[in-house]
C-alpha cells in the first residue's frame, strides 16, 4: 500500500471524474445549483436614463446660484411616475415632478430631489444647486445588452438568481445532481431506530455522509448498513450501482474484518488503496466498479468526515461542473500555539472568527479521529502543514471554511 500525500491523492481522483452533464430549470430551483451557460444579457438594465430619487427633473444650469436664502422659481409642466415617459420635451425655466425609477424626460439633466424644494402652486422653488447628471441612473450602467453577467460554473447565490431576473431568464442551464449511494459497513453499527447493546453504536456516518452530500449539491441514496462480510458488502455495493457515485464508510484499514477493500478488489477496476499523509484519515480506497466511481472513506467518524470534504465534495462538485471544488481557504491568526509530529498533514476542527479586520483561529477541543464533538462545534478545518511540528500562537496558518 503505498503512501501519497493529500494533494496527489485528489489529483489522481479528479483526474478520473466526469461531468454528469446539463439540465434546464426554472429559475425558482436553480438556487444553490452549478451555472452550465454563461448568462449573457439581452437587455440593458436600467433601460433607460432614469431618477434615482423623488424629486423633480430639471436643467442643471437653470439652479446654479439657488440657495435656501436665494432659492430658484421653476415652472413644474408634468409628472411623471415609474413606469411612464413624459409627454413633452423639458424647456428652460421649467421642472417635471418625477419619481425613483421614472425616465429621465429629454431636455432635463439632473434631478433635484424633494427634500432640496418646497413647492409654490404650480411652481416649485430650487433650495439648492445641482450638478449635471446628479441623481440620474444611466441606462446600462447595472448591465449592458451583450455583457457576460454570470459566469458557467458558477454556484448560484441568491443575488445570482436576481441578477438572472434582471436580464429576463426564467429557464437556467445548470449541471446535473450526482446521485449518490451511501453504504455503511460493520457488525457492530446499527440504525437509529434500534436500540445498541454492548458494544453496538449508531449508524453515525451513514446520516453524516447523506448531510454532507447534500450540503456538496449531490442528491444522496441512503443504503444502510453492510455486515463485515464478503457476501453482504458485494451484495450490497452492486446495489449500489444505480448511482452515479458511490460512498462507503468503514473497512478500508488493515483490520481482520477490513473486507471493504478485498471486496472491491474484487468487483472493481483500477482500484487504489492508499494511505494518506493525513490525519485525521489515512486509509482510502478509490476507483470504479463498472463506469460508477466508488469512494473507500474510513470508519472513524471524523476521519470519515474530514475525508469527504478533501475528496468527495470537490468530487460532485467535478460532476456537476462547478469552477470551485474546493472549499475557500483563508489566512487566520492562531491564537494559542499548536504541535504534532511531522510527516502527516494534520486537519483539525477548528472555530474561525472575524473581528477587527482580521481571520482568528483556534482549534475546537479535543482532535480525535472519533471526537465528532469537536468537528460538530468547528467552522474550518485548519491545515497543519505535512512538515510542520509546531505553529506558534501569532502566526497565520490556512484555514479551510466550512459551508
Ligand atoms: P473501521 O474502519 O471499519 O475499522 O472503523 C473504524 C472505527 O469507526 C470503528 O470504531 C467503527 O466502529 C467506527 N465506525 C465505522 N463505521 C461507522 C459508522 N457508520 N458510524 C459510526 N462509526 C463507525
Ligand atoms: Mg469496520
Amino acid at each position: 500500500m503505498s503512501m501519497i500525500q493529500v494533494q496527489e491523492a485528489l489529483d489522481t481522483i479528479l483526474s478520473k471524474i466526469k461531468f454528469k452533464g446539463v439540465e434546464k430549470v426554472p429559475l425558482s430551483q436553480a438556487l444553490g445549483r452549478v451555472l452550465a451557460e454563461d448568462v449573457v444579457s439581452r437587455v440593458n438594465n436600467p433601460p433607460l436614463d432614469n431618477s434615482a430619487m423623488d424629486g423633480y427633473a430639471l436643467i442643471a444650469e437653470d439652479i446654479q446660484s439657488a440657495t435656501p436664502e436665494n432659492p430658484v422659481k421653476l415652472e413644474v409642466v408634468e409628472e411623471i411616475a415609474a413606469g411612464y415617459t413624459a409627454k413633452g420635451i423639458l424647456k428652460p425655466g421649467q421642472a417635471m415632478r418625477i419619481m425613483t425609477g421614472a425616465p429621465i424626460p429629454s431636455g432635463a439633466n439632473a434631478v433635484l430631489m424633494q427634500e432640496d424644494t418646497q413647492k409654490d402652486g404650480n411652481n416649485i422653488l430650487c433650495l439648492d444647486k445641482a450638478d449635471v447628471e446628479e441623481n440620474i441612473r444611466l441606462a446600462g450602467e447595472d448591465v449592458k445588452i451583450g455583457e457576460e453577467v454570470i459566469k458557467k460554473g458558477t454556484t448560484l447565490s441568491p443575488a445570482h438568481i436576481g441578477m438572472m431576473a434582471v436580464v429576463g431568464r426564467s429557464q437556467i442551464a445548470v449541471g446535473q445532481r450526482p446521485i449518490v449511494s451511501i453504504l455503511s459497513t460493520g457488525d457492530e453499527i446499527l440504525e437509529l431506530d434500534e436500540t445498541p447493546e454492548g458494544p453496538q453504536i449508531f449508524n453515525s456516518n451513514g446520516h453524516m455522509l447523506a448531510a454532507q452530500i447534500k450540503s456538496a449539491g449531490g442528491l444522496p441514496v441512503y443504503l444502510g448498513i453492510a455486515k463485515d462480510t464478503e457476501k453482504d458488502l458485494m451484495e450490497k455495493f452492486e446495489s449500489a450501482l444505480k448511482a452515479d457515485v458511490v460512498v462507503s464508510s468503514g473497512g478500508v484499514s488493515v483490520g481482520d474484518y477490513d473486507l471493504v477493500k478485498s471486496s472491491l478488489q474484487k468487483m472493481g477496476q483500477d482500484m487504489l488503496f492508499w494511505k494518506v499523509a493525513m490525519k485525521p484519515g489515512k486509509p482510502l480506497a478509490f476507483g470504479r466498479i463498472g463506469d460508477t466511481p466508488i469512494f473507500g472513506l474510513p470508519g472513524n467518524p471524523v476521519s470519515s468526515f474530514v475525508s469527504f470534504e478533501q475528496f468527495v465534495r470537490p468530487s460532485l462538485r467535478k460532476t456537476m461542473g462547478c469552477s470551485d471544488l474546493s472549499h475557500k481557504t483563508v489566512q487566520a491568526k492562531l491564537t494559542r500555539t499548536i504541535h504534532k509530529k511531522p510527516g502527516r498533514l494534520h486537519f483539525l476542527s477548528s472555530i474561525v472568527s472575524w473581528a477587527d479586520g482580521e481571520y482568528t483561529v483556534t482549534p475546537a477541543g479535543e482532535q480525535g479521529s472519533g471526537i465528532l464533538k469537536s468537528a460538530a462545534n468547528a467552522n474550518g478545518l485548519l491545515i497543519f502543514p505535512l512538515e510542520a511540528a509546531e505553529i506558534k500562537q501569532g502566526q497565520e496558518v490556512a484555514v479551510q471554511l466550512l459551508g
